[in-house]
């Protein structure tokens, strides 16, 4: 872990059996931040003071808040020539002296938002200015919201959509009940559930066409335990295997990959020699390097 990152690191968070819970630390981070980092104090005391106005529109309503205090990050500049001139705010080497944060999971940071829109408002950054796109990041998304768990709402902001930092992958939490969203979540569910008591809308299986025989039962359920069984034959297979063959055959297909000819007989010989397609793939990983997407602000 390089240096400028152990000096940010409020507390490392890993595991899911880790106690306290993510969102127990994170409220800690935001405690301490607030007596130690007077600009994230300044922008909650702002946040206790501003005007909001709820309109509602057929179907949805939204929120409006008036916080003179987020001029900055709300009218900050998001296009391409102005992003790539000013420093990225999200960057290790940018945050404030004061500001830490969570390293979570070895890949993000959850940093305190010093211009908070919710009572309890966190950035969750990547580690790297790596570009906001979400296809790539789902997986993190995912485990981000089931580790902050039911309190609290993850949500991403595309590149399009106002993010203030579009070049750097970042989603944002907080507390759940405050997203305007919610409400319509709930209306729409209500609704939905409401016109298939009523009958107004057919639900096959549920409301029509209801079918007279008994549900199927005993159904194909895969034991855990066969994935457990395949990783240790794949274990096993890399003990017996000839090493040295096995490495000659990889170097081969690395060099063939470099050029122009045909890979395919030497994926052959490779697999011959015992590598597997996971080993076979890290060297073309290697070679020719992972898609990354591009940025596509404009
Ligand atoms: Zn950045």
């Amino acid at each position: 872990m390089d240096n400028l990152l152990k000096q940010k690191i409020f507390t490392s968070f890993n595991s899911n059996a880790s106690e306290p819970s993510l969102a127990a630390l994170c409220l800690e981070l935001l405690t301490q931040q607030k007596t130690s980092w007077q600009e994230l104090s300044h922008g909650y005391t702002a946040l206790d003071n501003i005007r909001v106005r709820e309109l509602r529109c057929s179907g949805f309503s939204v929120k409006l808040q008036f916080n003179p205090a987020r001029i900055i990050s709300t009218a900050a500049p998001v296009d391409k020539k102005s992003i790539n001139k000013r420093p990225c705010f999200l960057c290790l080497e940018n945050l404030p002296d004061a500001q830490r944060g969570i390293v979570y999971r070895q890949d993000f940071m959850i940093l305190c938002n010093p211009y908070p829109i919710f009572p309890k408002h966190f950035t969750i950054s990547h580690i790297r200015h790596i570009p906001q796109f979400l296809e790539g990041a789902l997986p993190a998304f995912l485990s981000v919201a089931k580790d902050f768990g039911p309190d609290f709402n993850v949500f991403y902001n595309g590149p399009q959509s106002g993010a203030s930092a579009p070049d750097h992958m970042h989603f944002q939490a907080a507390p759940v009940g405050v997203l305007p969203i919610e409400k319509e979540i709930q209306n729409s569910a209500y609704l939905f559930q409401k016109s298939i008591d009523s009958g107004e809308r057919a639900y096959v299986g549920v409301n029509k066409y209801i079918m007279e025989e008994p549900p199927v039962t005993d159904l194909l359920r895969v034991d855990m335990k066969v994935g457990e069984e395949k990783a240790k034959e794949l274990k096993e297979w890399r003990a017996k295997r000839d090493n040295a063959a096995w490495k000659k055959a990889l170097d081969k297909l690395r060099e063939v990959s470099k050029t122009d000819t045909n890979v395919m007989p030497t994926v052959i010989e490779a697999v011959k020699a015992g590598a597997t397609v996971g080993e076979v793939c890290d060297v073309w990983r290697d070679v020719f390097g992972q898609y990354r997407p591009k940025e596509f602000i404009s």
